[in-house]
């Protein structure tokens, strides 16, 4: 059946496409690692306990780098898995995927230049795993990570904090609930002190997921025996200890070969008086198939939970590439359709804000209803026809000749006097209605999704707008001025004529001031009139304070009248021009540019690029990952 076979391979293949995305764990991952989600089998224990040589017996050859020091600094994946029969053995490196090792002194060279190129000369360690793959048919399917052996003094050229950081590492594997410990004691010295189960017994007290192995047993003093431990006296443990005799420092240095080296270590158990009964549960190879087994009946428990991570994850993905949006086309017929859609996009929100489906529109309404009232109303007219300054300015209206029946020349001087203060109003209604679009061009952009990507066509269409609306507050500060200009070119006839006239007690309401000049009695007041009707003084203070009353009431009639016409003048020029034609120039500018240049607006943030990159391979391997567990479960 190649379902048992295939789920390690399977694992073995997810834990490859996860390295080379950058998971391998962690906490600072965007989203849930799939890797912490992947049984492992890690190795721990203390310097010189045996790992290397354990590791390098389950493969069967001599592969690891040796040395003093802390010789594995970086986490080493490795991934064994079992060929037919008589096929070549072969080594693979996650790094150099093209490259096949047969050589595999050529591999514990990489494996050092490999280590040296993350983390330099300098002997620091690092956390980002290298992979390696053994195809062999002398193994069996097992996953397995060698890690910095726990330490505890720094070495010359390594830092101090080096000891803690080691610790630090291994413990981040060991404390994930899917990591299964294999923990290396050296049996020649008191299990009690051993750095392995200290940290197995801190991260799984009840011993579930910790295989305790014993090395050296070949080394212990004459006449003692390490049963206590094998047997599970020492240390319990719920899975049975593995004894181990590896080759000592001096079959290393003669170069015994690793099968011959199993084999001696297969009639050290057979012929040992103190574990012969033991024999079939010894040994390396047999600690080999006792983990893959115990590898695959994980990975079986585990498949449910991995499957629903990957949906969980796919459906994150897909959302978040959703909001990222889809690559942009290469040509430009697409490039266009593209920057016109997200044009549009825009205007839409646009629209809504000055219709009022999003806030700010009202704004508007606001500057009309009482920006411009309250400007109107602080319009220093109490000044401006004060007593005095129409004596002043009528008086300098009528020159030499001082005006016989009415101030003809003096009104008119008044009333242009103060039509002229009506432009500062219209001008900041036109200036305030400006602001409010401009700040709503900005809003729509910042709210724009669908733009976000594209900083580049973001800043063109912001330019665009507000250059739009500049020529719009132009044609609006021409047109309201205009409105103010028009009143002082002509007056209103009808408010004269209908002017009470000053003779008005003596009984001639309504009256024409021209036509009255034959009853002759203007300037006068009631109290005056009845004094000296005939002679009344044409240039008392009553004369010109009723002059000044008749202008003021002239000029609040066009007040009204211009709180009325300056917003029509303003929506007319301004928020239907913006809501109508905002983008209108560049629609014609974007139609005659080139190919080059439309992508360049299509400029897309680098980062975001890169991060839909990431997301899109992602979830492509997750897709896959759902493939094969499908496939493999099926195949059950
Ligand atoms: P590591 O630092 O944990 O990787 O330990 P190594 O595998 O490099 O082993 C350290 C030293 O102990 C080497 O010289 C090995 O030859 C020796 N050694 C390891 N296991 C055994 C064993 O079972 N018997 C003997 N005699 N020597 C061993
Ligand atoms: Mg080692």
């Amino acid at each position: 059946m190649a379902t048992m076979e295939s789920l390690i391979g399977l694992v073995n293949r997810i834990q490859r496409a996860c390295t080379a995305l950058g998971d391998y764990g962690g906490d600072e991952q965007a989203f849930s690692s799939l890797w912490d989600a992947l049984p492992s089998v890690a190795v721990v224990g203390g310097q010189s306990s045996g790992k290397s040589s354990v590791l390098e017996s389950i493969v069967g050859r001599d592969f690891l780098p040796r040395g003093s020091g802390i010789v594995t600094r970086r986490p080493l994946v490795l991934q064994l898995q079992q060929t037919e029969e008589g096929e070549q053995e072969y080594a693979e490196f996650g790094h150099l995927p093209q490259r096949r090792f047969t050589d595999f002194s050529l591999v514990r060279k990489e494996i050092q230049d490999e280590t040296d190129r993350v983390t330099g000369k300098t002997k620091q360690i690092s956390p980002v795993p290298i992979h390696l793959s053994i195809y062999s048919p002398n193994v069996v399917n097992l996953t397995l990570i060698d890690l910095p052996g726990l330490t505890k003094v720094a070495v010359e050229g390594q830092p101090e904090s080096i000891v803690q950081d080691i610790e630090n590492m291994v413990q981040s594997y060991v404390e994930k609930p899917n990591c299964i410990i294999l923990a290396i004691s050296p049996a020649n010295q008191d299990i009690a002190t051993s750095d392995a189960i200290k940290l197995a017994r801190e991260v799984d007290p009840s011993g579930e997921r910790t295989f305790g192995v014993l090395t050296k047993l070949d080394l212990m003093d004459k006449g003692t025996n390490a049963l206590d431990v094998l047997e599970g006296r020492s240390y319990r443990l719920q899975r049975p200890w593995v004894g181990i005799v590896n080759r000592s420092q001096a079959d290393i240095n003669k170069n015994v070969d690793m099968m011959a080296a199993r084999q001696k270590e297969r009639e050290y158990f057979a012929t040992s008086p103190d574990y012969s009964h033991l024999a079939s549960k010894m040994g390396s190879e047999y600690l080999a198939k006792l983990l893959s087994r115990h590898l695959e009946s994980v990975i079986r428990a585990r498949i449910p939970s991995i499957t629903s991570l990957i949906n969980k994850s796919i459906d994150e993905l897909e959302s978040e590439l959703g909001h990222l949006g889809r690559p942009i086309a290469v040509d430009a017929g697409a490039q266009l359709y593209t920057i016109l859609e997200l044009c549009r996009a825009f205007d839409r929100i646009f629209k809504e804000h000055l219709d009022g489906g999003r806030p700010g529109g009202d704004r508007i309404y606001g500057v009309f209803d009482n920006q411009l009232p309250a400007a109107l109303r602080k319009l220093p007219f109490d000044r401006h026809l004060s007593l005095q300054n129409v004596r002043k300015i009528v008086s300098e209206a009528d020159g030499y000749q001082p005006h016989l029946i009415a101030p003809e020349q003096g009104y008119r001087r008044l009333i242009e006097g103060s039509l002229s203060y009506f432009r500062g109003p219209a001008e900041a209604s036109v200036d305030a209605v400006h602001f409010v679009l401009k700040e709503l061009v900005r809003k729509s952009i910042a709210e724009c999704q669908e733009l976000k990507r594209f900083p580049t066509l973001q800043s063109a269409i912001a330019g665009a707008a507000n250059e739009a609306l500049e020529k719009f507050r132009e044609e609006s500060k021409k047109t309201a001025l205009r409105l103010v200009d028009m009143e002082a070119a002509y007056l209103t006839v009808e408010f004269f004529r209908r002017l009470p006239q000053e003779v008005e007690k003596t009984g001639n309401p309504g009256g024409n001031p021209r036509e009255n000049t034959a009853a002759g009695n203007p300037g006068g007041n009631p109290r005056e009139n009845t004094a000296a009707a005939a002679t009344v003084d044409r240039y008392s203070e009553a004369h010109y304070r009723r002059i000044g009353s008749n202008v003021s009431s002239y000029i609040n009639m066009v007040t009204e009248t211009l709180k009325n016409t300056i917003p029509k003048a303003v929506v007319y020029c301004q928020v239907k021009e913006a809501k109508q034609n905002l983008l209108n120039y560049f629609y014609t500018q974007i139609g005659k540019k080139e190919g080059k240049q439309l992508a360049d607006l299509l400029d897309e943030d680098p980062a975001l690029m890169e991060r839909r990159q990431q997301y899109a391979k992602r979830l492509e391997l997750y897709k896959k990952a759902r493939d094969e567990i499908d496939s493999v479960s099926w195949a059950r």
